[in-house]
């Protein structure tokens, strides 16, 4: 059977929750790390693991079907690959970060300056959108210690939670774009055979995904308290109701958004509902 082949980040921030992904969709690797090519035991792909740099031509040369990789990779390289789905890890900005109360203020003090940066041709694209005019020097790797040893009067950076910046004596002066993981895929069509193993594998990334922001709760409520509880609980469809040994209280079920949860436990709690339990939820198929 043919197998679809993934380029994945062999070492690196993407490489941990990549992994996870595969696993939490039930699609367990045969092998050891390190080696080029990965198979999986009991799902038709196999793994190519790379440098993330290589990820985008290595998908649209047709060396591999698909790739997973941070979005700032795909918009860089800017190769012929289209993005089939957002996977919602490795979420990091890009910025221009500048020193501390220095002469650049805003960003029409960039004209005329030096901007060191590992991703040039997101920057010029910004840059000319912009109408602004800056010299931009590539450098690989600690481009923020740049303006800091005098070879450039700002950096064009990824930024996660800003500590990189603060310790070297940096601030932010504007967000460029926002990146996360996303699968991408080349643009010649797959055969029947492993288009329906894409298909799969995009079912079952929606399935872990749906369930990965979403708790599963419990809780006891006095019968009279019901309709109440209910009305602040929003649910998949409508909650799940069972009586109690005691006739006088009952026992509730739903699922909630991550994003309302504490909202929602408040509001019930308030409401009556007592030994509230949370549960993750595993996979979630709507
Ligand atoms: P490689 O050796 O594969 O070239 P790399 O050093 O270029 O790795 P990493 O630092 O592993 O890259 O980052 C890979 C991707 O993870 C980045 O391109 C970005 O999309 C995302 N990323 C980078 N830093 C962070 C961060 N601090 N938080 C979240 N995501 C990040
Ligand atoms: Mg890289």
């Amino acid at each position: 059977m043919a197998l679809l082949r993934i380029a994945v980040q062999s070492k690196g921030r993407l490489y941990d929750e990549t992994m996870a992904l595969l696993s939490e969709s039930d699609i367990k690797l045969s092998a050891v790390k390190r080696t080029l090519l990965v198979a999986s035991r009991n799902f038709p792909v196999e793994l190519l693991m790379m440098r993330d740099d290589d990820i985008p031509e290595c998908v649209s040369s047709g060396i591999s079907h698909l790739g997973i990789v941070g979005l700032n990779e795909v918009l860089e390289k800017n190769k012929d690959v289209r993005i089939i789905k957002h996977l919602g890890f490795s979420k990091c900005r890009l910025s221009i970060a500048v020193p501390k109360r220095g002469a650049i203020k805003e960003i029409a003090d960039l004209n005329g300056k030096k901007i060191a940066t590992s991703y040039p041709n997101i920057l010029n694209k910004w840059l000319s959108e912009n109408s602004i005019s800056a010299e931009v020097h590539v450098i690989t790797g600690s481009v923020e210690i740049a303006p800091g040893i005098g070879i450039a009067d700002a950096i064009f950076d990824i930024v996660s939670s800003g500590s990189t910046l603060v310790s070297n004596n940096l601030e932010e002066l504007c967000t460029v774009m926002q990146s996360e993981a996303v699968l991408i895929a080349g643009n010649d069509n797959l055969d029947v055979e492993l288009n329906e193993v894409l298909d799969e594998l995009l079912f079952r990334f929606d399935a872990v995904k749906c369930a990965d922001d979403k708790k599963y709760i419990l809780m006891n409520v006095p019968r009279e308290r019901l309709d109440l509880v209910i009305s602040h609980l929003p649910g998949i469809k409508s909650p799940t109701v069972l009586p109690l040994a005691d006739s006088e209280w009952c026992s509730v079920h739903t699922v909630v958004s991550e994003k309302h949860f504490w909202e929602i436990i408040g509001k019930i709690r308030d409401a009556g509902a007592e030994g509230i339990l949370v549960l993750d939820i595993e996979k979630m198929v709507l």
